[in-house]
């Protein structure tokens, strides 16, 4: 298999060995054992740690974009309104999503550069009164990320609307409080910074999202309908994924009995270093303030006279990995990323050091 000696594309990330140790054991069945609910039930508080939260949190198998796709189907029934607020790719999928699931669906849409403006956000959601109101708070492709969902999650419950956020490549890495932002539905993914693979999807749901879930009452494969009780009924709708559950529970601990505030310092001492070793080497950053620029990942142009493929193959060949990008970015931006196992100083050193010489080759 091909390995970089420097890997630092912004997820799926580098799974740590203490946690791919959760892989070693041969599990009994997660369906029936009271060992598999109790591991689901302490990750469960864990997560409320994490997310400082009492809203109730749901671990769903499968990716992130599966809790993207159930988020929507479980809140929202055909012609219901939806406004996505959208300074990027994510952003802009929640609104084609909701289209494409025959919902009002109502874009809220700022520069990929850029970050929402609370003051417009606002205006859109008195004068349109959506049902939900989608948010991200890292935009990955484009290295920002948006400090203003408090302000839009007071907003929301002005007008009666569920707040839906995603958070699948912040949380843990990024200051973020769920209930003081008041978010009805938070999306967390486990190959970001939980640095976990792509096997699981976390949830957290106010009781205001289950009246509106219970209500939509939505049954399919991705329904938040049959996760109320999970524990408590020792019930999922299909088999679960123990080792990566136990592979969370060693990612939560790790990262809690280490101190959620230092977890949040080494990703923003990471990102700042990024940002310097870039400037140095004469990168240009891509947010047009470089205050909108994410802990977790950051963004660059891709340097004058070279295309994206030339580029990345001159860094994959010294054995450092980044990311490119998707559609209107795509060979114009490319991203570091920094969160989790690879918020590490050190290893961007390493991998700015291998841009540097790649640029005065
Ligand atoms: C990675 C990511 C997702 C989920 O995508 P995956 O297919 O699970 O990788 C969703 N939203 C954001 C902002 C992400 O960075």
């Amino acid at each position: 298999m091909q390995n970089y000696k420097i890997g630092l594309v912004p997820g799926p990330v580098s799974v740590p060995e203490f946690i791919r140790k959760a892989w070693l054991e041969d599990y009994g069945s997660a369906d029936i054992e009271d060992e598999f609910f109790n591991l689901y039930a302490a990750n469960q508080s864990l997560t409320q740690k994490l997310l400082h939260t009492k809203n109730k949190i749901v671990i769903t198998s499968g990716e992130a974009m599966s809790i993207l796709w159930g988020a929507l189907k479980s809140t929202l029934k055909p012609n219901d309104k939806l406004l996505a607020v959208a300074s990027g790719l994510f952003g802009e999928g929640f609104a084609w999503m909701g289209e494409k699931l025959g919902f009002n669906s109502k874009l809220s849409a700022f520069d990929y550069d850029d970050i929402p403006d609370p003051e417009k956000v606002i205006d859109e959601i008195k004068s349109f009164k959506p049902k939900v109101i989608t948010a991200v708070h890292c935009e990955t492709p484009s290295g920002t990320i948006n400090p203003h969902l408090k302000i839009i999650g007071r907003a929301a419950h002005e007008v009666g609307a569920l707040f839906v956020v995603d958070f699948v490549s912040s949380a843990g890495g990024v200051e973020l409080n769920v209930d003081d932002y008041e978010i009805d539905i938070g999306l967390l993914g486990s190959q970001k910074v939980l640095s976990l693979t792509s096997s699981l999807s976390i949830s957290s749901i106010s009781d205001r999202a289950w009246d509106v879930i219970k209500n939509t009452d939505y049954n399919g494969y991705d329904a938040y309908n049959y996760w109320y009780e999970v524990p408590e009924k020792k019930y999922t709708p299909y088999t679960h994924d123990w080792p990566a559950m136990k592979a969370l529970n060693l990612s939560l601990e790790n990262i809690l009995n280490n101190g959620l505030e230092n977890n949040l310092k080494r990703h923003s001492e990471a990102a700042k270093l990024c940002r310097s070793l870039g400037r140095e080497i004469g990168l240009k950053l891509f947010p047009k303030d470089e205050k909108f620029s994410s802990p977790t990942v950051t963004a660059f142009y891709i340097p004058e006279n070279w295309t994206w493929e030339n580029f990345n193959n001159a860094l994959r060949i010294r054995g450092l990995a980044v990311g490119g990008n998707y559609g209107k970015l795509a060979g114009k931006v490319f991203r570091i990323g920094h969160m989790g196992s690879q918020a590490n100083n050190e290893l961007v050193k390493n991998g700015m050091e291998i841009i540097k010489e790649v640029l005065n080759k």
